[in-house]
């Protein structure tokens, strides 16, 4: 079985910064005086930039990985005290410029010769045996038989793929259902470990071990590495993928892209992948409900932490929160339709969980939720909750008249304030 190197993936560009040009690839290069060579990297100057105090010349790249490994100090590689850049003299670079040549790619059958200025072009752009790497085979093909090598079949037969769970290489066309394998049997493994943890506690030697709380911690932290398997797999390695547009998604991420953008990106990700929308829609949907609700819980928690230290500051937020649903829901409620409200929770749900930067990959390998009609049914299913409660809400408004209600939060409000005092009391008492 063939092992590979998967970071060789990272040769996927064929465009490569110049540089690296040695004396046997100079045409004369023998005589070429010392002062052309860069005194850290040894091949010939290369974007050359100059030192203000000793005037030795570097390549631009070999200086800045210089300075940024001589932490603080900054000093010049031939010690001057705060290296201060110039530019290359152009007496210099004039004297480069006459310097001829030989193509990279002389081994592969490239005979040309180019001045220094029109080399970078030639090697990335012009050569005629421009190569790049294959990402399947790990082979260095020529830029002009390329999409031949993709295309035919036959011409490519791709490396196996590493399986991070097990570590075993798998042939690419079964890596898919191995990896699904795999990954289901890590997470049972998991629920697994926790369930016989939970039942050793009743046992009385095990008083000593972890408590509830760690094992608990436990259990998400190893939950969580566990899903973030999926995003390893795909980093490390060509992890195949049925979901189309997930590279772009990955890669405006990477770039840091904003909130719209990324509504943007996943709107049209769901369009790529129409068949699996409704699973998308309804993983959505639902981890946008929870993330609401856990923020109108924090606002809560924030709101109850602000009173125990300003009591009045503390319980204004929370009656003036309290109030605006209590008195805004019901004024929704009062001026649109039922339709309206579920289409446009509908709606701004879908957009919050947009922005929520899960691993995409995940939507692919949960092979229970990922049938097309049993999510509809689900969604139709969350319609129905959302109509029976809007129901419910309509009767309660119906019956009650509105100063009832804000009667009854006053009146819990109050009864908070008093708890809160109460037990901030007893705190100080005891201090
Ligand atoms: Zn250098
Ligand atoms: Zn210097
Ligand atoms: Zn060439
Ligand atoms: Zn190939
Ligand atoms: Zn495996």
């Amino acid at each position: 079985m063939a092992i590979t190197n998967e970071n060789a993936t990272t040769q996927f560009d064929t465009s490569m910064e110049g540089g690296d040009i040695d004396r046997d690839r100079i045409v004369n290069g023998d005589v070429l005086p010392d002062e052309y060579f860069c005194p850290i990297c040894r091949f010939l100057l290369w974007d050359p930039r100059s030192c203000s105090s000793c005037q030795n010349l570097f390549c631009r790249k070999c200086i800045q990985i210089w300075l940024k490994h001589s932490n603080a100090s900054r000093q010049c590689p031939f010690r001057c005290p705060a290296y201060e850049e110039r530019n290359c003299p152009p007496s210099f670079s004039s004297l480069l410029s006459k310097t001829k040549i030989k193509c990279r790619n002389t081994s592969l059958g490239c005979t040309e010769v180019l001045s220094y200025d029109l080399l970078e072009r030639h090697e990335n752009v012009e050569c005629k045996f421009l190569t790049r790497t294959c990402r399947e085979c790990m082979q260095s093909i020529l830029v002009s038989e390329f999409d031949e090598h993709i295309k035919i079949p036959g011409k490519c037969s791709p490396c196996p793929i590493q399986c991070i769970i097990c570590q075993l290489f798998i042939e690419k066309h079964e890596f898919q259902d191995h990896f699904r394998q795999c990954y289901q049997n890590r997470l049972a493994n998991v629920f697994q470990q926790f369930n016989t943890q939970q039942q050793g506690l009743t046992e009385p030697q095990a008083t000593f071990a972890l408590t509830a709380e760690q094992r608990n911690l436990n259990f998400c932290r190893t939950l969580f590495t566990t899903v973030n398997l999926v995003e390893q797999q795909r980093q490390n390695s060509r992890f195949p993928t049925t979901l189309r547009g997930i590279d772009t998604i990955q890669q405006a991420r990477n770039r840091g892209c904003g909130h719209l953008h990324h509504i943007y990106l996943m709107m049209i990700f769901i369009l790529m992948n129409w068949r699996r929308a409704p699973q998308l829609i309804w993983v959505m949907t639902l981890s946008s409900f929870i993330a609401a609700s856990v923020m109108i819980l924090g606002f809560y928690v924030i709101c109850l932490g602000w009173a125990s230290k300003h009591i009045y500051l503390g319980i204004g937020y929370i009656m003036l929160f309290s109030s605006l649903i209590s008195f805004v829901i019901p004024y929704f409620l009062h001026c649109v339709t039922d339709k309206w409200i579920i289409f446009s929770m509908g709606s701004i749900l879908l957009l919050i969980s947009c922005t929520i930067r899960g691993p995409l990959e995940a939507y692919e390998l949960d092979l229970h939720k990922n049938n097309a009609i049993i999510n509809i049914v689900r969604c139709c299913f969350g319609i129905v909750v959302t109509e029976v409660f809007l129901l419910l809400f309509r009767f309660f408004f119906w019956c009650s008249p509105m100063y009832l209600t804000a009667a009854i939060l006053t009146f819990v409000n109050v009864f908070f304030m008093i708890q809160i005092r109460r037990t901030a009391g007893m705190a100080t008492n005891i201090v």
